[in-house]
């Protein structure tokens, strides 16, 4: 597939969710970067957004419920470009009602190539990237080509 390029700006809006038995682990990365994250635009999915606003204060935009449709809000988000980055802590050790919702999350957001993490590992890798408050360019499919292709 043809690519073209995506700039991601120095404020990003960053997606950030968690299974149940991931929010505690979640909710102690974000108050250990608390100050970097504060100069973001973070969004969230129903339960975890909350309670990382609760329990910080920070300003979360909440979307519905994992469950609920929350993880294909965000994926919309996504594929319309109006998500640049991802931190989901996702339970690798129990099924989820929801399961092919995440799996469709993981989905498009390798299809539009935003920066994801699914372990704090990974989280810590982005937040200490220079990357995080600067603008980086990431390639993207070139949406014109593939409709293009398609009609061929
Ligand atoms: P929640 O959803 O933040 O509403 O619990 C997270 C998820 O399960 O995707």
């Amino acid at each position: 597939m043809e690519t073209t390029t995506r700039t991601l700006q120095s404020c990003k809006r960053i997606a950030l969710v968690a299974h149940d038995h991931r929010k505690r682990a979640l909710i102690n990365w974000v108050k250990t970067h608390r100050t970097l994250l504060a100069q973001h635009e973070l969004y969230g999915t129903g339960t975890t957004g909350n309670l990382i606003h609760q329990e910080m204060g920070l300003n979360v935009h909440t979307l519905l419920s994992g469950p609920m449709g929350g993880d294909q809000q965000l994926g919309g988000m996504i594929a319309e470009l109006k998500m640049d980055m991802m931190i989901f802590f996702w339970d690798p050790m129990n099924a989820a009602p929801h399961d092919p919702d995440v799996k469709a999350l993981m989905r498009i957001a390798t299809v539009w190539n935003i920066p994801v993490a699914l372990n704090a590992a990974t989280a810590d890798f982005l937040i200490s990237s220079s990357a995080f408050n600067q603008p980086i360019d990431i390639h993207i499919p070139d949406y014109e080509s593939y409709l293009k292709q398609r009609l061929k």
